[in-house]
């Protein structure tokens, strides 16, 4: 992090952080599209290539200024001393497990399908061991961690049953037991929960979500020490998951605004769960801001905000719920969230497709869901469209 922004607020990182002061006076980094950087002496190459002085070299590795400058700004937000930018956050979670976790990996709960099958198929494939603990197994942690398991890795809030994770006690297990802690905090963002000032070792996001927030940009990240961060980076570096300099400069673009843009995501989501918590057509509200809600204790413990995800259950069967899906008018159905634009989607078409029935239900997921991700837009606008998408069902 830039010395003069270590005791800044999260709003003026977001705007100043990383960003390259030069000749012109332009407040923010310029693009530097180029592939490759070049030197006037042989010396001056191999200073930058041994890594006696930084320099800019060559993109794919991440030597590139508005690479840099971006990175500055991602670490800063999460409090960490360091990041490292992907094409996507399938991208940044594949070099974190196979830089940090081949000898083993929990995964804690319900996760982004492209996660659990990553694990579960691709990573099972290179002969590492991978368990799945749900929320109500967690008593059997230890016991997975003796096996000499070395990464604890969990969504929270999860998606899409909303279910919330102690981070601070989990990691205090995985320590206890030489494991690092991974949280994927793409759901809260930063402006709601800093896993690592609760004791996380690594925070992974999919960008492509509330850092990007306008469904133009997919890209990853991962943060944590210089450490673990330097041993991600080969593993980046040879597998070749660098965004392309313009992606990497709409993203610090876009991170300027991400304090404004999710607590009013975060304002609307709670009016919209507090209105949808009374209408007799829904069974239930999945929402860390409702007092009704099993996991808002202990999110209020460990977030500061609580979100713009919420997921409701229509009193209906799959049929009347893909109705309502097919109703609203504002809210667009997508696989994605975290956007500008309010999305929608039923779990069991996308996220959770395919999965056999025993398996949903063990994981307390409906055909009668769906997950919202609210936008940009006025939430009385927002509301409206629920409820005439409710009425004839
Ligand atoms: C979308 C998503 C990912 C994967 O990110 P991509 O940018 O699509 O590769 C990982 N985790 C969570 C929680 C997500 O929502």
């Amino acid at each position: 992090m830039q010395e003069e922004h270590k005791k800044a607020g999260l709003s003026t990182r977001c705007v100043h952080s990383g960003e390259l002061a030069n000749e012109h006076g332009s407040p923010h980094t310029p693009i530097f599209n180029s592939t490759t950087f070049t030197f006037n002496t042989t010396k001056d190459l191999l200073d930058v290539v041994d890594g006696h002085r930084p320099g800019s070299l060559y993109t794919r590795y991440g030597l590139n200024p508005s690479i840099i400058s971006l990175e500055t700004k991602l670490a800063a937000l999460e409090d960490a001393e360091a990041a490292l930018v992907f094409s996507s956050g399938m991208a940044a979670e594949a070099a974190l497990f196979l830089a940090l976790g081949r000898k083993g990996v929990v995964c804690i709960g319900d996760a982004y399908g492209g996660t659990l099958e990553l694990l579960n198929v691709q990573l099972r494939s290179l002969n590492i061991p991978v368990h799945f603990l749900l929320g109500s197994e967690l008593e059997k942690l230890e016991e997975l961690l003796q096996t000499g398991v070395e990464m604890v890795f969990f969504e929270t809030p999860t998606n899409p049953t909303i279910e919330i994770f102690d981070i601070k006690a989990i990691a205090d297990i995985a320590h206890m037991h030489g494991a690092l802690v991974a949280i994927d905090n793409t759901f809260a963002t930063p402006v709601n929960q800093k896993p690592i000032q609760l004791g996380a070792d690594i925070v992974v996001h999919s960008a492509t979500k509330y850092l990007g927030g306008h469904s133009d940009i997919t890209a990853g990240v991962v943060m944590g020490s210089k450490q673990h961060i330097g041993e991600i980076w080969a593993w980046r570096k040879n597998l070749g998951q660098m965004p392309a300099p313009e992606t990497a400069a709409l993203l610090s673009r876009s991170i300027k605004s991400l304090v404004l843009r999710v607590k009013r995501q975060n304002e609307s989501a709670l009016q919209i769960a507090t209105a949808l918590e009374k209408h007799p057509k829904i069974k239930r509200v999945l929402y860390p801001g409702l007092p009704s809600f099993a996991g808002h204790e202990l999110a209020r413990k460990q977030m500061s905000g609580f979100g713009g995800m919420i997921t409701i259950e229509v009193d209906g069967d799959y049929e009347q719920t893909v109705k309502v899906a097919d109703n609203l008018n504002i809210f667009r159905i997508a696989p994605s969230l975290g956007s500008a634009e309010s999305l929608c989607t039923q779990p069991v078409t996308t996220t959770h497709h395919g999965l056999p029935e025993e398996e949903l239900e063990r994981r307390g997921i409906t055909p009668s869901m769906i997950r919202l991700s609210v936008g940009f837009e006025d939430a009385e606008d927002l509301i409206e469209d629920l409820e005439q998408a409710l009425k004839n069902i």
